[in-house]
């Protein structure tokens, strides 16, 4: 990790609001807990749900270049009206998750000045990789973080996780745990490690912090796991 260069941050989270206020105000919070200590942040790339929330957000403070989304072509749509952008049930949201102006004319030309810089790929893995590959070319603190959301949010935090393990990447990992929200999948790591199929010392790859202050110092302080996998990727 190049100790000069800003952190950057990649937040999965919810395409989807959810019903609890508090998951909205956690994902304002950390894009605050961000600008504070100038992280850069790299997401989906959705302006709905969680997603959009902490985008606009840290645009609205840190300004266009602190953002960086990827998103696939398929999820992107043109909004007929401009109307509220956490809106998931919006109409012309429901099977998409950037919602572009009728004004913007290229797709490819989107502007920077709401939800920061986008990319758009053709497929999941490559936003996937691309996303990976921007944190693990940032400066010390870099890592991923998940707030509340659903199976891709799931999804993209345990590959992560055991691309960690496997020692292609050594970023740290934190769950944001809002209102007790990732307690389950934190009970399943413990009965992992009990039954045998987690070893002890990697459950420490995925660190919990109950309060988006406590993400940028738990990042900044991460150690990788002495029991991880020792494997050249090259
Ligand atoms: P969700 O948590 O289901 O609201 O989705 C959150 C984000 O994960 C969205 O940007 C989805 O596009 C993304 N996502 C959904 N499925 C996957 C997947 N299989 N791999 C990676 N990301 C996904």
């Amino acid at each position: 990790m190049a100790e000069n260069k800003p952190a950057v941050v990649c937040v999965f989270c919810g395409s989807n609001p959810g019903k609890e206020p508090d998951h909205l105000e956690a994902a304002r919070s950390l894009a605050q807990e961000f600008h504070k200590h100038n992280v850069q942040l790299v997401y989906g790339g959705g302006t709905i749900g969680l997603m959009g929330e902490i985008a606009k957000t840290l645009v609205s403070l840190s300004g266009p270049e602190s953002v960086h989304g990827f998103i696939p072509r398929a999820l992107v749509k043109r909004a007929k009206k401009a109307g509220n952008s956490t809106d998931a049930t919006d109409s012309a949201g429901k099977a998409a998750e950037r919602l572009v102006k009728d004004d913007v004319l290229d797709e490819d030309k989107i502007p920077a000045s709401e939800y920061g810089m986008t990319t758009i790929v053709e497929d999941m893995h490559t936003r996937k990789r691309l996303m990976a590959e921007k944190v693990m070319e940032g400066g010390p603190g870099s890592g991923f973080v998940s707030l509340a959301g659903g199976f891709g949010t799931i999804e993209e935090i345990m590959e992560m996780t055991t691309w960690n393990q496997l020692s292609i990447h050594k970023n740290g990992l934190v769950l944001l745990n809002i209102r007790g929200y990732w307690d389950g999948l934190l009970a399943w790591v413990c009965t992992a490690v009990e039954e045998g199929f987690i070893n002890a010392q990697n459950a420490s790859i995925l660190a919990e912090v109950r309060d988006p202050k406590d993400v940028w110092p738990r990042l900044l302080e991460y150690q990788v796991s002495s029991a991880r996998m020792q494997l050249n990727w090259g």
